[in-house]
């Protein structure tokens, strides 16, 4: 695989707009001192109907590396146009698509599992490059890919619906599932190449076909899964893919009707936002979240601290499921905060290709902007800094590993998703309190408790409101065999396991009478 090989299309033959050229656009980045001087970048394009081909808008937007700031390639800025050239696509292709055996749809995906591992390095190396997550996260972002196509592949054999015995006699209930139709697909940067995969392979495992946009930070990780798909013989129109803002190529894919499901993993106020325009079609929604960790005075302290280095500072704090609430009990507050703030200083910033990094880059300026604006928060709300709370003065989108502490449950720091490595330390006196403070909040996605005491474990997993508890592990590692989504402002969907299976395909049911006469539900049943 290549970052600059692409089957060049044809241009369409409208009139170039005014916008900038792509060169022009190189130009203005060559000013700008963030692309090399003497680099040609790569144009990347659109995928429809199975040709690679530029968008109507003649206009194209670049891809940054966030661990030098330089430009990584340049891709096709979408527009509502291309978005109704791919449901076209999509439409010309579905009967053929939905009406080949499951198991031979599996067969695609399962070749895609292989060729994924078979590129797996390479492709995490780009995503390092596009993303900034340290290189054996963006491994295992890869693998959980890598993953969930074997997986969808085997529910190729099973799909299964349901039988139930009839409430008549000589009557057969059971139910089916079928595609949905065209479905839509918008993806965030954090998981470039694992959320469009867990969308991708349950989606065409169930017979639809597919408009895919994905996150403008992470388009060359689409480009390149989109290619692994093709090449794994997924047929022409089935996939279609349209980089391009959300503004214009997302709110197509949300509004158009012809698409008749929606799968969207990003931020809650654009799930808001698409739940208020969605109309009606089946959307899944898997958005933010402000998990916690509970770390009662009986907890094994250094494992507990392991759970929270990892879960507030891994993928540089930028996981859904990244936890920014420690919540501690009063009695080993001093103890815990003391080693976890010697474990953050120790870790390694740089970027993400050097071994020696432990902490990535944030993924772009602006979420290096909302980390200060949440530090300045912090402070005039009187939480106390323990540590880190800046930007590294150097090229890249660098910050610092933060812990404040004092921070009491009404705090915008405890409320809102800041999604960059900054966490808050929040005292408890009880299980009680604990588990008050963990459900004070909009979001339900992850949540973890470490103790030694099974009953504090049974009594949160029995009241924390979240989609997920982990008992003395971190708040992140989901498998892709066990149901992934949140409760409250978290979401809607669950997607992972034959849940995932629910949310593309549509159940039927049957009866089948073989009485030979005419039979009336209730009005029979005496
Ligand atoms: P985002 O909401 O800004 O963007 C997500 C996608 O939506 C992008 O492709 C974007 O271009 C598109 N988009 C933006 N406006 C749109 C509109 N009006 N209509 C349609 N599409 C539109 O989110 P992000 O910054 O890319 O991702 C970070 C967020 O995603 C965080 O809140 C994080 O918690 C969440 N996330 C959730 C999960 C989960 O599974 N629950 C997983 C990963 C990330």
């Amino acid at each position: 695989m290549s970052m600059c090989k692409e089957d060049k299309g044809r241009v369409r033959g409208k009139k170039r707009k005014n916008g900038a050229s792509s060169w022009l656009l190189v130009r203005r980045l060559h000013i700008l001192n963030i692309a090399p001087v003497h680099m040609k970048l790569m144009e990347h394009l659109l995928f429809i109907g199975g040709k690679w081909i530029k968008s109507y808008s003649e206009e194209t937007f670049p891809s940054i590396n966030p661990a030098n700031e330089l430009v990584i390639g340049l891709f096709q800025q979408g527009n509502e146009e291309d978005v109704r050239a791919a449901v076209d696509a999509a439409e010309s292709a579905y009967e053929a698509w939905s009406e080949t055996p499951a198991p031979k749809r599996g067969e695609i995906l399962l070749k895609v599992a292989q060729l994924l591992r078979k590129k797996k390095e390479e492709l995490a190396k780009l995503e390092t490059a596009e993303m900034g997550k340290v290189l054996p996260e963006a491994r295992s972002d890869v693998q959980e890919a890598i993953d969930v196509f074997e997986y969808m592949a085997g529910e190729g054999r099973r799909l299964f619906g349901n039988t139930t015995p009839s409430e008549l006699k000589s009557k057969f209930a059971c139910t089916i599932r079928r595609p949905i139709g065209i479905v839509g697909l918008i993806t965030p940067w954090n998981f470039p190449i694992a959320i469009p995969a867990w969308k991708l392979s349950a989606a065409l495992i169930c017979g639809n076909t597919v408009v895919f946009k994905p996150s403008s930070d992470t388009p060359l990780c689409a480009v390149e899964l989109v290619k692994i798909l093709v090449e794994a013989g997924v047929p022409s129109g089935v996939i279609n893919m349209i980089t391009g803002p959300g503004s214009s190529v997302g709110k197509e894919i949300v509004t158009n009707k012809k698409i008749r499901a929606l799968s969207f993993t990003g931020s809650r106020d654009t799930g808001e936002w698409i739940a208020q325009n969605a109309g009606i079609k089946k959307v899944g929604l898997e958005l933010g979240g402000k998990n916690a960790i509970i770390v009662m005075d009986d907890a094994d302290l250094p494992l507990a601290i392991d759970g929270a280095v990892w879960s507030a500072f891994g993928t540089t704090g930028q996981r859904c499921t990244a936890a920014s609430r420690i919540i501690v009990h009063e009695k080993i507050q001093k103890d815990f905060e003391t080693a976890f703030c010697v474990r953050a200083k120790q870790l390694v910033l740089g970027p993400g290709l050097s071994e020696k990094t432990d902490i990535g880059p944030l993924v772009n300026r602006q979420a290096v902007e909302k980390c200060e604006r949440y530090i300045d928060i912090g402070k005039k709300e009187g939480a106390k800094l323990l540590c880190g709370g800046k930007r590294l003065g150097i090229k890249g989108f660098f910050f610092e590993p933060t812990i404040f502490t004092n921070a009491t449950i009404d705090m915008k720091i405890s409320q809102q998703e800041i999604f960059g490595p900054v966490v808050s330390v929040i005292s408890v006196k009880s299980l009680e309190e604990a588990i008050d403070v963990c459900n004070s909040i909009e979001y339900g996605l992850s949540s973890a408790i470490y103790t030694k005491n099974i009953d504090n474990a049974f009594r949160a997993i029995e009241k924390i409101e979240a989609g997920i508890t982990y008992v003395n592990s971190s708040t992140i590692g989901s498998e892709v065999h066990l149901p992934f989504g949140g409760v409250k402002q978290s979401g809607t969907a669950r997607e992972g396991g034959i849940l995932g299976i629910d949310e593309f395909s549509e159940v039927k049911t049957v009866y089948i009478d073989y009485s030979s006469k005419l039979q009336k539900a209730q009005m029979d049943v005496g």
